[in-house]
Formats: C-alpha cells, sequence, structure tokens
C-alpha cells in the first residue's frame, strides 16, 4: 500500500499527505486499504430501473438505471468516502478532522465524527441550504460559516491541517477517501454489467474517478450545472486544462465549485471523461427544476437539484439527438431532497385546505376527480 502521484508518479509512503511532497500533484492510493471503515450503513445503495422516466423520453427505446445515493445514511454518496478517509485519519493518529464543504460533505463528516468520537471542525460557505447547516449543526460539530464561495472554505480548511486535524474535505485531496468511490463502479458492475453512459454531478471530480475506475469501459457524462460549469466549459473548447470558474450561480449547491486553488482536479477529471469517450454537459436550474419534479412524480426518487441533474442532462442530450436511442444509462442520484427541499417549495403542488373534513361528498369528488386524471 502506497500513495502514488498522478503527475510525477513518485511513491510516498503511507501518511496524511494531501498532495505529492514532490511536484504538488494529486495522490493516489495504491494497493488494497484494508482498514473496515468507520461504518453507519453506507454503501450498497439500489439501482432502480426506471420505466416512467424510459417513457417520458419519445423514440428512446433503452434503459435508465437510478444508482439511489440518496439512500446513505447523512443522504449523500459522501458518506462512503468520509468514513473510510475517518477510518485511516484515526489510524494515522490524528486528533480530529477538518472538512470544507458547500454541506453534504460536512453533514458527512459531522455525522461519522460523532459515530468514532472525533472532535470536527466543519466549514462552509455562509449561503450553504438551510437544511444542510442544520444536519452538520445536529450532529455537534464545530460549524464555521464563511462568506463567499466554496473556494474560500477550502483555503480555509487546508490552514487547519498544520494545527492537529486530518483533512477530510472530498476534493482529490484526501487519498484514503477517494479510493472508497470505487465501490460506487463496482456496485453497478456487479448488477447490471458496463453500461453505456454513467451520468455524474460533478463538482471536482472524485465521483467521477470512482466509476471510471470501478466500471472500465463505461462512457462518462460529466454533468455541471450552467452557472457553475469548468470542466464542461473546457471540455467544449477542447482545452488541456481546466482553469476556475469566476462567480457560481446555480440551485445545484453539492456541484456548485468553482475550483479556485485546485484547478489541477478539475483537469484530472477532464482527462478521465475524455479518456472514457465521454462527454460533459452543463444543465441550467430551469431544467434541473424539471429533472427533480419528474423524478419524484415519475418514479418517487426525492433529490435535491444537484442529485437531479444527471437527468437533466440526460433529457438535454436526448433532445439534441446526441443520446443513442437504445443506449443503457446509469444516473446516479447523489443527493436527497431531505435537504434543500426549497426547490420544491415553489413547484406547483396539489394542496387543498380541508374546512369541513366532516363533509365527504365534497372531499370525495376532489379524490375522484384525482382518479379520472390517472
Ligand atoms: C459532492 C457532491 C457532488 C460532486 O462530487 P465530486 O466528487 O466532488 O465531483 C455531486 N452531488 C452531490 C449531492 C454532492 O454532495
Ligand atoms: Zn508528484
Amino acid at each position: 500500500m502506497e500513495l502514488r502521484c498522478v503527475d510525477c508518479g513518485r511513491a510516498h509512503p503511507p501518511a496524511l499527505l494531501y498532495d505529492c511532497p514532490a511536484c504538488g500533484g494529486i495522490l493516489e492510493l495504491r494497493g488494497d486499504d484494508g482498514l473496515p471503515p468507520v461504518d453507519l450503513g453506507q454503501g450498497e445503495t439500489p439501482l432502480l430501473r426506471a420505466p416512467r422516466l424510459e417513457a417520458s423520453l419519445p423514440g428512446f427505446a433503452g434503459q435508465i438505471w437510478l444508482k439511489d445515493e440518496t439512500r446513505n445514511p447523512s443522504g449523500s454518496f459522501k458518506d462512503r468516502l468520509v468514513g473510510a478517509a475517518l477510518a485511516r485519519a484515526v489510524a494515522l493518529g490524528a486528533r480530529g478532522v477538518v472538512c470544507a464543504s458547500s454541506g453534504n460533505a460536512g453533514a458527512a463528516t459531522a455525522a461519522y465524527a460523532a459515530r468514532a468520537g472525533v472532535p470536527a471542525v466543519i466549514v462552509v460557505p455562509a449561503h450553504t441550504p438551510p437544511g444542510k447547516v442544520t444536519q452538520i449543526a445536529a450532529h455537534g460539530a464545530l460549524l464555521l460559516l464563511v462568506e463567499g464561495h466554496y473556494s474560500r472554505a477550502y483555503d480555509l480548511a487546508r490552514g487547519l491541517e498544520r494545527h492537529g486535524f486530518a483533512n477530510l474535505t472530498t476534493t482529490f485531496l484526501n487519498p484514503w477517501g477517494v479510493a472508497a468511490l470505487d465501490a460506487v463502479g463496482h456496485e453497478i458492475g456487479a448488477r447490471i454489467g458496463v453500461p453505456d453512459l454513467v451520468l455524474i454531478p460533478t463538482g471536482s471530480g472524485p465521483l467521477v474517478q470512482g466509476v471510471a475506475r470501478g466500471l472500465p469501459g463505461a462512457r462518462l457524462v460529466a454533468v455541471q450545472a450552467e452557472g457553475c460549469a469548468p470542466i464542461v466549459r473546457a471540455f467544449e473548447a477542447g482545452a488541456e486544462a481546466v482553469s476556475a470558474w469566476g462567480e457560481p450561480r446555480t440551485i445545484a449547491s453539492g456541484i456548485s465549485d468553482p475550483l479556485i486553488g485546485y484547478e489541477r482536479d478539475g483537469t484530472h477529471t477532464l482527462r478521465l471523461v475524455r479518456a472514457s469517450g465521454g462527454l460533459a454537459v452543463a444543465v441550467s436550474d430551469a431544467a434541473l427544476r424539471r429533472a427533480m419534479q419528474d423524478l419524484a412524480r415519475l418514479e418517487g426518487v426525492y433529490a435535491e437539484p444537484t442529485g437531479a441533474s444527471p437527468l437533466a442532462a440526460l433529457a438535454r442530450l436526448h433532445g439534441e439527438g446526441r443520446l443513442p436511442a437504445a443506449a443503457r444509462c446509469v444516473l446516479l442520484v447523489t443527493g436527497h431532497g431531505f435537504k434543500d427541499g426549497k426547490a420544491y417549495e415553489e413547484m406547483p403542488a396539489r394542496t387543498h385546505r380541508v374546512a369541513d373534513p366532516g363533509d365527504l361528498p365534497a372531499v370525495a369528488r376532489l379524490c375522484e376527480a384525482a382518479l379520472a386524471e390517472a
């Protein structure tokens, strides 16, 4: 077991290292970290066929599968990464952990640190969705709200590495955590073999790497929001390297990552997408809202905006004639709707106030009309 730099190829012994001491490159875990993760029951999430979504795309004759990562204990796939990274941090002598987060990684770190009895500091942008902030605070973590976007929280967490805190930030920083995401790919392959396309909400890209390594042969589609799409911009320009995004503007908080100061992560992800023969696609907030509604109403899956982004991308590719009609597609539904219900509150709903529950005939008329609509 060793840490190897993806840029210069040098190997380093197992330690709490976050980049290559020789060149600053991303470190990758080689060999098996046999250490059991801190366990709250993460992983082995359902893979659900989505026939009503399939039927909703005119002319589509392929398959849609939902990898439902909302079922992880804290409501996102970040649990897989944090459970592994925390166990290794403790084994390597860390007294506390820090995590910079747009919300979900912080919620995972707070929960798993509570489980392990380890002090946690979580750093999030002050505008993080209230559901996520509440979740982090509930687990008793020290919560730091920082003005500005995610990259400022990231810098602060890096500063705390020198003050006794292992860094569990879920970019490509922590090689022990990132390696645990390969299981997402393995689980898909074990259920249905290698699909044609896997559509992945993408911030800095560890999840893309997990699918690339765990499910070789699938074409990967990195999905970003139009209001924060540094990897898509580089992909479309045919660029070699990803550059940072200015000011993010999107309801998809889970992928609202401008990559300022760690653009190398985006470049690494861009290479993985290209090597798979895949694509990078951006979706609008309006398309995210439509996709959230379709997931919830056609399949019963309740996702935060980011979690619905693969469906928005699939609909876009289909609408533009870029989706092969018989493609077998897996959508990674990465985060739970409970975390960020605001976008749903603004959607049309079929809610009525019943002034007189004793007036059964009036209520029955309303309900029978619902039967007739079906
Ligand atoms: C963190 C996160 C992502 C992005 O994952 P990366 O591995 O950083 O690309 C996607 N969806 C949700 C819900 C997330 O919390
Ligand atoms: Zn190096």
